[in-house]
């Protein structure tokens, strides 16, 4: 029986994916082996293409996340998924 990943990491890996993260990268935040990024990529045609990165002159210093730790460059991937679950919560900060 092949270890079977859950559908919310799948989700989470191809936002990463989507998004330009390595798949090192996305192996690594989400959890799942890097043959099983591999494999998500193969199923989903729309992430092998190559994404141009226009529009992105400014040049922002990495940070250290202070949600995970993981150093950043703008954004917080990881913590963006995990926060988006936890939405309803904080929406009302503003
Ligand atoms: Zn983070």
């Amino acid at each position: 029986m092949a270890p079977r990943i859950t559908e919310e990491k799948i989700k989470a890996a191809k936002v990463l994916l989507d998004a330009g993260a390595p798949q090192r990268t996305t192996a690594c935040l989400v959890g799942i082996s890097r043959a099983t990024v591999r494999r998500i990529i193969k199923d989903d045609a729309s992430l092998r293409r190559p994404k141009k990165l226009t529009g992105r002159r400014r040049r922002i210093r990495a940070e250290r996340c202070p949600g995970c730790g993981a150093m950043v460059r703008g954004d917080c991937l990881a913590c963006r998924i995990t926060s988006s679950k936890e939405r309803d919560r904080d929406a009302a900060d503003e």
